[in-house]
């Protein structure tokens, strides 16, 4: 689908002005304000709107009633954007925010509670303690190939934290687009929560004004377009990147439960999925041996003709798909290669054979096409890891613990999983984030709210 064309005619200083009011505007507007609740009142009086914590979780209860009263809504958007099959449209983007939100609103009690800190001797007596206050305006950029996920998940650390956002979803997912534009202003609090739809002039836009934080989520070009734009505000920026994330395949293992692993990971989403398993670095006799499994795994999820199956989507847009099949011809083809350029439809496709120079292997693929790098042993694959960009993930499968101590030693990475490709973006209890070219900061359950918070020190220590 080609981006939409948009005239800009937002006024970008309006939406933050506006948003920022409400962020530094003392609560005499609310519910409990007209209520005469005092003791409601003596709090609210000295606190900022958002800063409550029945703000943050009332928020994030009407966040969770949007996708669950529009779940057919949204799942028909992924479904026109990306032709995403409902159940793992619901899966990885509907129900993956509804766990975000539900880890959140059973801890964020907790973790909102001020925690001590333990002073030295020559400071007593004395008491210390940390407390998470909000940031204040903070926008979200969001990209197409997870258009709701990466656009609201990220929004409920920003809520969770009581600030105010910005949310701009991507274009290349118009359709998402527009129900988030839709939608979110009609469940949450529309002083507090604004869409902006739109490409580059849009962003652009936004990008002039002084946010207190931007998280963005997308590849690196425009990931240093943000930062740069951030620099003159001083405004921390979250950048969730990409790159290419390897698998090392280690003699020993077993290579039919590793093809299965790798199949559902990596043709996930058509392949559009940052933390999908990019390429393969097959040691010694593993490169011929995995080849069978993973036509065999190919078969065993998408069945003989995958164009035909309900659950394998589509590339987002022509240019991608070109950009795609152009490298088709990188490697020997194990599996797939078929392509149909009205439907964007491009099968699940293993090559083998694959030189390191190979078109396939200078960027991130960011589609259905898996390469097999032979490589004779593991100091050659940690060798091939370490002379490239720091990866967003990297992923082994191997029997031994001590290839596991090796990679983690002797490699970087913004995650390391053994056994199962992208599971880890899933459990909220670890950081998902990048490092280096693969991106700075962290997000998902606590860490988001760390990332949309000040952590502010306070000391009290007695005159006499
Ligand atoms: P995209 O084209 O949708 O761009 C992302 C956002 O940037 C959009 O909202 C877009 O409007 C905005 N944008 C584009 N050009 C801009 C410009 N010149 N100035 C300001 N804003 C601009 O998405 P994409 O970048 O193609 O996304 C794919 C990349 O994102 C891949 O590299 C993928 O690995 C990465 N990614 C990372 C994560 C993660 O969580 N780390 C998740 C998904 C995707």
């Amino acid at each position: 689908m080609a981006p939409q064309t948009h005239t800009t005619d937002l006024d970008a200083a309006a939406v933050v002005d506006r948003l920022r009011r409400t962020f530094t505007t003392h609560r005499t507007t609310s519910p409990e304000w007209r209520r005469g609740q005092l003791a409601a009142l003596r709090t609210l009086l000295t606190t900022h709107r958002t800063t409550s914590p029945e703000w943050r979780r009332g928020q994030l209860a009407a966040l969770r009633t949007l996708l669950t009263d529009h779940r057919d809504d949204l799942l028909a958007a992924l479904a026109e954007d990306l032709g995403k099959g409902p159940e793992e449209a619901y899966r990885t983007e509907i129900g993956f925010t509804l766990h975000e939100i539900d880890h959140t609103l059973d801890r964020l009690d907790d973790w909102l509670e001020p925690r001590p800190a333990e002073l030295p001797e020559r400071l007593l007596p004395a008491t210390a303690r940390t407390v998470r206050e909000p940031l204040g305006v903070v926008l979200v950029i969001a990209p197409w190939n997870y258009p709701l996920q990466l656009a609201l998940a990220p929004l409920v650390g920003a809520l969770a934290a009581g600030n105010c956002a910005v949310v701009k979803p991507s274009e290349l997912a118009p359709a998402t687009s527009a129900a988030l534009a839709r939608l979110l202003p009609r469940y949450l609090d529309s002083d507090a929560v604004a869409v902006v739809e739109g490409a580059v002039p849009e962003t652009t836009a936004l990008l002039a004004q002084r946010f207190d934080h931007i998280f963005y989520t997308g590849n690196g070009t425009v990931g240093r377009i943000v930062l740069t734009a951030a620099a003159p505000h001083l405004t921390p920026v979250t950048l969730e990147l990409g790159g290419k994330s390897p698998v090392v395949l280690d003699p020993g293992t077993d290579l039919a439960a590793a093809a299965r692993r790798l199949v559902t990971g990596k043709f996930l989403n058509a392949g559009q999925t940052c933390v999908a398993p990019d390429y393969v670095l097959a040691i010694g006799d593993t490169a011929r041996e995995i080849e069978p499994h993973l036509a065999a795994a190919v078969r065993e999820t998408y069945g003989a003709d995958p164009a035909g199956a309900k659950e394998y989507g589509r590339i987002v847009n022509e240019r991608h798909f070109d950009r795609l099949t152009a490298l088709l011809d990188s490697g020997r083809t194990v599996i797939g290669g078929a392509h149909d350029r009205t439907t964007r439809y491009l099968a699940p496709t293993v090559l083998a054979d694959v030189a390191p120079d190979a078109p396939v292997m200078q960027e991130e693929i960011f589609g259905p096409i898996l390469p097999i790098v032979p490589v004779p042993d593991l100091d050659a694959a940690i060798a091939f890891i370490n002379e490239r960009d720091k990866p967003l993930a990297l992923y082994a499968f191997t029997a031994s613990e001590d290839t596991k101590r090796r990679l983690l030693a002797e490699t970087s990475s913004g995650a390391l999983t053994f056994g199962l490709p992208v599971a880890h973006l899933t459990a909220p209890e670890l950081p998902f984030g990048g490092v280096g070219e693969s991106g700075m900061g962290r997000y998902h359950g606590e860490y988001s709210l760390d990332t949309f918070s000040h952590t502010r020190a306070v000391l009290d220590k007695p005159l006499v």
